[in-house]
């Protein structure tokens, strides 16, 4: 684990980030899949949406290798499932995730719950993994129960447009929590972003972006953060099952994708947007599922 806690936050300071930093987002060279070297396997762990158990991915790394993939040209979303055969589902799947929610055709049962969030105040280390910019929590405290299952929180990211379209339409950005439970199964909340008043609780995650989001040396940053802030709402929220929404995209992840919106300056989404804008993958086919309405 190259998290070299106490150095990163010594030797990079509080770096602003600086508007004329050109996109970088096209022209990178995803740290996950860099060709045959200095592959990081704590990164691979928690990459975007793959978060899929350690030890699995450590299996597939040995046996496969992670391939280069994209969100544009002969790596992008298209063209995953041509990449490696571990990525068929991107192409043959029939519950993969993001999709169109199409609020006049939700379903209610009293059975599907919505998600039990026990947050608190967390260090967490923020680094570009060469897909989004992701915070990983260095413990486990955070949790949420679902279906009485319980879900450690493994880390979150960012997508810009957002990956799911409510009634068609797309926000700004979206917020992904990837959960995990003791039996590996997936669960993740996705928050939608709209513009509006500043973040002050991801405040200081955006201010910094610059130092999480450089290149090179696994620059990361550090940051006190309580997402419990983020959940002060009523919590309603659309559910079904679909996948993890980057390669391998594997099924069996329970989305919990709540209704309203977050907000963040104009500035705080463009800091991102400076360095991923594009980095959503497209809907996919709803192949008849359920979503339902939980409140
Ligand atoms: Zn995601």
């Amino acid at each position: 684990m190259a998290l070299r806690r106490g150095d990163a936050a010594s030797a990079l300071g509080f770096m602003l980030f600086h508007q004329d930093r050109p996109k970088s987002s096209k022209m990178a060279l995803c740290r996950d899949c860099a060709a045959g070297s200095s592959m990081d396997l704590a990164t691979l762990t928690f990459s975007a949406c793959a978060a899929v158990p350690p030890a699995q991915t450590t299996a597939q790394v040995a046996s496969t290798g992670e391939k280069h993939w994209s969100y544009e040209g002969k790596t992008g979303p298209a063209y995953w499932h041509t990449l490696d055969p571990a990525y068929a589902r991107a192409k043959d799947g029939k519950a993969q995730s993001p999709i169109d929610i199409d609020t006049a055709g939700l379903s209610v049962d009293s059975t599907v719950g919505k998600p039990v969030i026990t947050y608190s105040k967390t260090l967490f280390v923020v680094k570009n993994n060469g897909h989004t910019i992701e915070a990983t929590p260095v413990t486990t405290g955070n949790t949420l129960v679902l279906d009485g299952e319980t879900y450690v929180l493994q880390q979150f990211h960012f997508h810009a447009p957002s990956e799911h379209l409510i009634d068609g339409e797309p926000f700004a950005m979206e917020l992904h929590l990837v959960h995990k439970s003791a039996a590996g199964h997936l669960a993740v909340i996705g928050i939608m972003i709209t513009e509006g008043a500043e973040n002050e609780t991801l405040k200081e995650l955006f201010e910094n972006l610059s130092s999480a989001a450089a290149r090179e040396g696994a620059a990361q940053h550090e940051t006190q953060i309580n997402l419990a802030e983020l959940f002060t709402g009523s919590g309603e929220a659309y559910r079904y099952d679909g996948s993890l929404t980057t390669p391998p995209c594997t099924e069996g992840v329970k989305w919990t994708i709540h209704t309203q919106p977050l907000t963040m300056a104009r500035s705080q989404i463009d800091a991102f947007r400076a360095f991923y804008d594009g980095n959503n993958r497209p809907v996919q086919n709803r192949e008849g599922r359920a979503i339902y309405l939980v409140q």
